[in-house]
């Protein structure tokens, strides 16, 4: 096979390297993005089975000043629906669709907890202070996405001022980067309460990142068609600028000193750069240091001991059901996209210390045991639970509703499972037990007798993907960070050791989403245009 050329290789079509390769193609660079599966969009894609459109990866998309002003600048054209989120614990459920409704919330919690009126309000002091911070932070679109060079009424009466607030704001957040569940024993010794409000999040997320999500959660939008529009059209845009995508071509040797990649068919390509947008792992992993210079090779090692040292972060199991149903009956329940959580209880010890003492157990721990955590934790936990149909009614059949359910699940324990040699029979477990512990508490009998039913779990998404542990948000939330974890320094998370060599996405920057990857792609793609104008001048 004849050795290919681009100037501008990435690898890995999720929404990072969709994002580099739009504009690296708009900047006129011959742009390749290789993908290891079938379609692009990464933990971002929709799927349709039997007439029914599902989310495989985020269930909606956090505007956070970024999607729409990307879309303009991109020239875009995508139908955002309005996504509003419902929150509820037990009977209780509060949708939320303004600032106001966040008040409402914190009344059914006082209802709930009774005697812990004063702790309700104190953490909802907290919360609105950090609303009124994450409003100044993404509530201005993002500078970066405008062209404000010739725009000076912009630049002074708009940009300056608010970024003067913005430094203060991120400045006065990332002083509250204290894990969530540490900062909320400060506030209420009732751990249930506690429970019902950190259960929502990873482990160990920072109080600013999870207290944050109030806010977040009124900005999210849905695409018409489902979150897979969104990579959809920004491959669109790849091809249109004159940019290539090829799908199942797995990247499996990187050599720097050539620069130089192989494929899983033994294709070669050569660059002018390269850009990883997936798991960093696989990077160094794939890396042949021949031909480097001793000093660049120790800094690879260096960075490389600080990668294989952590660990992909919380990931997800997620159930999908067709049912015979029609929307409207789940409407009178919930909007589209619901955090929900059976019992006030929370899961207390259930998550940490039993998981820890099976896990500790390996082999030795037994069926009987697990499948009664399985069923505590199911009682327990917190679901995201989203009805795609109830956004956008086309993705359902007719008078039949879809579901998307799924709650965090710890990835060593499917790990575990499977060696064990009983996968199938977990996953099945996992899926009754949810569906059993919602048609009880939340559905009513609704879901009776599913018609199509199947999951994901942690290890699917590792499989597919190829990343580490399941993580489905990049590294675990715990410090110190392998990677540059301030948004101040967001821009310099794109730059690697290696020569020519860029990286982006929820792996070079913690903790990541969405928007971070979108802007992280933006980032890469400015720190190579703009070196690539310097090479040129000195030549
Ligand atoms: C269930 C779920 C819910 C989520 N909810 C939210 C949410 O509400 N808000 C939010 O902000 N974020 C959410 N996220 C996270 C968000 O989707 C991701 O952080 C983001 O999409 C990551 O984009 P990325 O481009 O960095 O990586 P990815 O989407 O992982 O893309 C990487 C791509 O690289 C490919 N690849 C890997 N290895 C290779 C290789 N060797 N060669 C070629 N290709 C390769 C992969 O197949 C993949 O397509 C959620 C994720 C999931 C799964």
């Amino acid at each position: 096979m004849n050795t290919k050329h681009y100037e501008m290789l990435i690898v890995g079509a999720g929404l990072s390297g969709l994002t580099a390769a739009a504009y690296l193609s708009l900047a006129n660079y011959s742009t390749l993005v290789l993908e290891k599966t079938p379609t692009y969009g990464g933990l971002v894609n929709s799927f349709s089975q039997d007439g029914y459109v599902f989310d495989a990866g985020a269930r909606a998309i956090e505007n956070s000043g970024i999607i729409k002003p990307m879309l303009k600048e991109l020239d875009i054209e995508m139908e955002l629906l309005e996504s509003p989120i419902s929150i509820g614990v037990e009977s209780e459920i509060t949708q939320l669709n303004s600032n106001e409704s966040i008040d409402h919330y914190r009344q059914a919690l006082e209802t709930l907890y009774p005697d812990n009126v004063a702790d309700v309000r104190k953490i909802f002091r907290v919360i609105n202070k950090v609303y009124k911070e994450m409003d100044v932070i993404y509530g201005f679109e993002n500078p970066v996405f405008k062209n404000f060079r010739n725009d000076r009424t912009y630049l002074f009466k708009e940009l300056l001022p608010w970024f003067g607030r913005f430094l203060l704001a991120v400045s006065r957040m990332e002083r509250m980067n204290e894990p969530i569940e540490t900062y909320l024993r400060k506030l209420s010794t009732n751990q249930s309460l506690n429970d019902i409000i950190d259960q929502h999040f990873f482990k160990q997320t920072p109080t600013f990142f999870a207290l944050g999500y109030f806010y977040v959660y009124l900005d999210y939008l849905y695409p018409k068609g489902g979150t897979g529009q969104f990579p959809k059209k920004l491959a669109q845009k790849v091809l249109e600028n004159g940019g290539e995508i090829q799908v199942n071509t797995k990247v499996m040797k990187v050599h720097p000193a050539k620069k130089m990649v192989q494929d899983s068919n033994g294709q070669n390509y050569t660059y002018d750069k390269l850009l990883w947008c997936c798991d960093l792992k696989s990077l160094y992993q794939s890396l042949d240091t021949t031909g480097l210079e001793t000093s660049v090779i120790k800094s690879i090692s260096e960075q490389s001991e600080k990668l294989f040292t952590h660990r992909g972060g919380d990931s997800v199991f997620s159930l999908f059901l067709g049912v015979d149903q029609p929307p409207q009956e789940f409407a009178k329940i919930t909007s589209g996209h619901l955090f929900y959580t059976p019992s006030r209880q929370g899961l207390g010890e259930t998550h940490l210390s039993e998981l820890k003492t099976l896990l500790a157990k390996g082999q030795n721990a037994s069926k009987k045991e697990i499948k009664a955590w399985v069923e505590t934790y199911c009682n327990l936990s917190t679901y995201e639970i989203s009805i795609p149909s109830l956004r956008d009614k086309n993705l359902s059949p007719e008078g039949k509703t879809g579901l998307i359910i799924s709650f965090l699940f710890e990835y060593d324990l499917v790990r575990l499972v499977h060696d064990a040699g009983w996968y199938d029979e977990f996953k099945l477990l996992v899926e009754e037990n949810m569906i059993k512990t919602l048609d009880r508490t939340l559905f009513n009998g609704l879901l009776e007798e599913p018609k199509l039913q199947f999951s994901f779990s942690p290890l699917s998404i590792e499989n597919q993907f190829g990343n580490s542990e399941g993580g489905i948000t990049g590294w675990t939330l715990e410090q110190p960070s392998p990677v540059v974890n301030k948004l101040k320094k967001i821009a310099s998370s794109v730059k690697t050791a290696i020569p020519d060599i860029f990286q982006c996405g929820q792996w070079a920057y913690s903790p990541a989403g969405i928007p971070t990857a979108i802007l992280t792609g933006w980032y890469a793609a400015d720190a190579i245009c703009a070196g690539r104008k310097t090479e040129q001048k000195k030549q």
